[in-house]
């Protein structure tokens, strides 16, 4: 019997009053064959009886002797989930129901019942019979006296064909509940469509305002310096051009943010993980925007929860961005109180996590707009944050970089009563990226760890224009035990470098006469084969690449973070290649916090800032003589030395003044240059600017 028959249901009613026609029903249906063979061998063999083998499919025959009596079983087995596919059903059967009466009932309880009914003919016309038992497609009639096989092939064809019609049912219902679920579906497919449609119409509608707003400034004030030129005061066209220049870097943010909500989109959010100092990255966003937070009155400040940690694994950049974005907001919706960003660190689950949270006493979001305010373009309120500004990018971001850090972020807060944004990132991560560092990811504290002989008598030399990065790299490392000579461009950096014998090169890239890039390249050539280590402000990878292929082993990024250094100088130094030129004698390593904390970094940064103040009128000649080259250079050195003396302001500043140099913007040189002007005046009091 094959899968299908097995599964055929061959349930069979008989319904008849006369017992001994049940008898023949058994016989005609389940009837036994003796035609074989082997099996009268067998018996033969071992005297066993010989059993007659079952023919065709068995049909499994209930009786009933009246029709209520059938129809109640039929009931019965139906609920029992054992129906029956086919029923024979005599024609006379007093004194109860006729075969008509219970046809009838039958197809009550189950319509597609198959039917024989079993009649002399005589009773009723056909036409009767047709006429009472509508529709007729189910009943056949067998006139008595009844022959086997057409019992048996009447049993085979009917409860084939109610199993046939019960599966062509199921069918029906499994296609029809199939398209019911695929028509849900696609109207939740269309919903959603629609509310991304209305969303990314709302966002443009947003985008459009938020990039036009600035535009009508620029526009404006442009109209209004051309057209009135020579009318104008000299303050009056600098207010106007400072209101064109902050509305266009209005602008710039806003285009970064939706680059970077594309990448998120597109999974192409780039994370370089490094080691670094979380509190530092917390220390910096609240310097950053402490200014905003001061003129709305609103108290600003960091707190740990347990030990802040000193250095954890994760990319910098990227978490300064989402925590700027969360401490900026927080600002942005107070009114009165404060924000505070709590830190701590969270262990379990076997890997150690980062958790910064944002409060703030600021006007909240209803548990309705929580659920949507981290879809990108979706502000909380229109009509509230219309007053605030904002395209709505800046959670969907926020939450994309979380993600991406191996964590989440989630918000909890009552309207009127203030927010907590908390993010957690992963601490700690196996993939370290190759150490690329900048200012946020150099992580304090590792130089401790250096084995004191790592650097005790190891000859370093250090090539670099800007004597106040040399003497302080000098100072750092020669309380590390190293010996340390300076050179102060690329050609002197070669020449000293061929003719002494170093364990390593520290090598400025940008240098007046020789460039770091040409020096490098000079001394591959000529076989030099220590570790040549480059330093320089440019921190894009691009950069990093073109030091890497040039021949330098690593690549450090100005501000120079002292620890970092010393990490990377140590670690390359305990490399197998790296033999000491001369015997390294072991002494305690101190680490680069200590000498910040030092009276010999004291003094140097002092005569440091007080450098500045010539910096600053070289840079005003510079501009006076409109020499865009020589500023964007001044530029350069101050954005590589200043943060490097913990002046992280003139690192930034001193960025912007290469930029424009660069770009050769002249016309926003004399405000940036005003600025520098105030930092300088700032850091180095009593010292003469002009
Ligand atoms: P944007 O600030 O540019 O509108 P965001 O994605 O940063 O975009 O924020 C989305 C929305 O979430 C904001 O428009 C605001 O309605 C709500 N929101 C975010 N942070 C806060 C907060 N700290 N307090 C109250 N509402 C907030």
């Amino acid at each position: 019997m094959n899968e299908l028959e097995e599964m055929m249901n061959r349930r069979i009613l008989i319904v008849d009053d006369n017992g001994d026609i049940h008898g023949d029903y058994q016989c005609a249906l389940n009837y036994e064959s003796d035609e074989d063979p082997l099996g009268e061998l067998e018996a033969a063999l071992f005297g066993e009886e010989r059993s007659a083998k079952p023919c065709g499919p068995r049909f499994e025959l209930v009786h009933a002797h009246q029709g209520q009596e059938g129809v109640d079983l039929l009931q019965r087995e139906a609920e029992r989930g054992r129906p029956f596919s086919l029923a024979f059903v005599d024609m006379r059967m007093p004194p109860g129901w006729d075969g008509l009466r219970t046809i009838r009932e039958a197809w009550r309880v189950d319509p597609q019942l198959q039917v024989v009914l079993c009649t002399a003919f005589s009773d009723y016309s056909w036409e009767q019979i047709l006429a009472a038992t509508t529709p007729g497609d189910r009943l056949l009639i067998l006139k008595k006296p009844f022959d086997a096989v057409e019992i048996r092939q009447l049993a085979l064809s009917l409860t084939t064909k109610w199993n046939l019609g019960r599966a062509a049912d199921r069918s029906q219902k499994e296609l029809e509940s199939a398209i019911e679920q695929r028509t849900a579906e696609l109207r939740l497919a269309k919903e959603t469509a629609d509310r991304a449609s209305r969303s990314k119409s709302e966002f443009l509608a947003n985008v459009s305002h938020e990039i036009r707003t600035p535009l009508t400034a620029i526009i404006g004030f442009t109209k209004l310096l051309i057209d009135g030129f020579d009318r104008l005061s000299p303050e009056e066209r600098l207010h106007y051009l400072e209101i064109v220049q902050s509305s266009a870097e209005h602008q710039l943010a806003i285009i970064n943010d939706l680059l970077d909500l594309s990448k998120a989109e597109a999974g192409r959010l780039q994370i370089h993980r490094a080691e670094c100092c979380p509190r530092r990255i917390v220390d910096e966003t609240i310097k950053t925007l402490g200014r905003l937070a001061a003129e709305k009155k609103l108290s600003l400040e960091s707190i740990w929860l347990g030990r802040a940690p000193e250095s954890i694994c994760t990319d910098a950049a990227r978490l300064r961005q989402l925590l700027i974005n969360l401490v900026g907001n927080a600002i942005k919706f107070t009114s009165s109180g404060g924000v505070q960003v709590v830190g701590q660190m969270l262990e379990g689950g076997g890997r150690a996590r980062l958790k910064l949270d944002v409060v703030d006493t600021g006007i909240g979001i209803s548990a309705e707009q929580q659920q949507t305010i981290f879809d990108p373009f979706v502000q909380a309120d229109s009509s509230i944050t219309r007053q605030y500004g904002g395209t709505g990018l800046g959670l969907a971001i926020s939450r994309s970089i979380a993600q991406a850090l191996g964590g989440e972020l989630t918000v909890t807060s009552r309207l009127g009563a203030g927010s907590t944004f908390s993010a957690v990132v992963d601490a700690e991560n196996p993939t370290v990226d190759p150490p690329t560092q900048t200012s946020e990811n150099a992580p304090p504290g590792l130089a401790a760890d250096l084995s004191a002989a790592s650097l005790a008598s190891r000859r370093i030399l250090v090539v670099e224009d800007n004597p106040f990065n040399r003497k302080l790299i000098k100072l750092s490392l020669e309380r590390l035990g190293a010996e340390i000579e300076l050179a102060e461009n690329g050609q002197a950096g070669v020449d000293r470098a061929l003719a002494g014998a170093f364990d390593l090169i520290l090598l400025d890239m940008q240098m007046p006469v020789m460039d770091g890039l040409t020096a490098v390249k000079l001394l591959r050539e000529k076989k030099y084969r220590q570790p040549i280590v480059a330093l320089t402000a440019h921190a894009l990878d691009e950069e990093r690449d073109r030091c890497l292929a040039a021949g330098c082993t690593d690549f450090l990024t100005k501000p120079i973070d002292l620890d970092h250094l010393a990490a990377v100088v140590g670690k390359l130094l305990a490399q197998p290649h790296s033999a000491p030129c001369r015997g390294a004698e072991s002494q305690p390593a101190p680490n680069a916090c200590e000498l910040e904390e030092s009276d010999e970094f004291a003094q140097l940064a002092k005569e440091y800032a007080a450098s500045l103040s010539e910096v600053a009128s070289r840079a005003r000649q510079a501009a006076a003589e409109r020499d865009l080259a020589c500023l964007a250079a001044i530029g350069h050195n101050l954005k590589g030395s200043g943060g490097t003396f913990g002046f992280a302001e003139l690192t930034e500043i001193g960025g912007r003044l290469e930029r424009l140099g660069a770009g050769q913007e002249f016309a926003r040189v004399a405000k940036v240059l005003d600025e520098l002007s105030d930092i300088v005046e700032r850091l180095a009091p009593g010292v003469g600017l002009r």
